[in-house]
């Protein structure tokens, strides 16, 4: 399952992050997910929550949005977010400033850790 291992790689990172800052324990992790990943989001954060299970993450919230592809035009080098039409699949792939086609996916293929939120350990004495 595509989600699982991501969820997986996502845990790794991190309890990596966490412990590098002193965390003990990880509350919430904030998640960026590009259109075009086709990653459902639903069952990432399932999955996050099993990966999740004994590690410094468990019991985190997770919150996930999606963020709407960007194209950059390779002529004119306008970037503008990309329209969905009705159907998921039904993208228009050309520049709305010049009509050109030679376009690039400037954004929307990236899974984003934006932030995570920590409990830190109590410095004693
Ligand atoms: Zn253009």
């Amino acid at each position: 399952m595509h989600e699982f291992s991501l969820a997986a790689s996502i845990i790794q990172y991190v309890s990596d992050v966490a412990k590098k800052n002193g965390m003990t324990e990880i509350k919430e992790m904030h998640i960026e997910v590009g259109e075009m990943t086709h990653v459902d989001p639903r069952q990432l954060r399932f999955c996050i929550r099993l990966a999740s299970q004994n590690t410094i993450a468990d019991g985190s919230r997770i919150y996930i949005r999606t963020r709407m592809p960007v194209l950059r035009c390779l002529k004119c080098g306008t970037s503008s977010e990309l329209k969905k039409g009705k159907n998921l699949s039904d993208y228009s792939m050309a520049c709305p400033s010049c009509g050109s086609q030679e376009v690039e996916l400037e954004r929307g293929k990236e899974l984003v850790l934006k932030r995570i939120k920590g409990v830190k350990k109590e410095a004693l004495g």
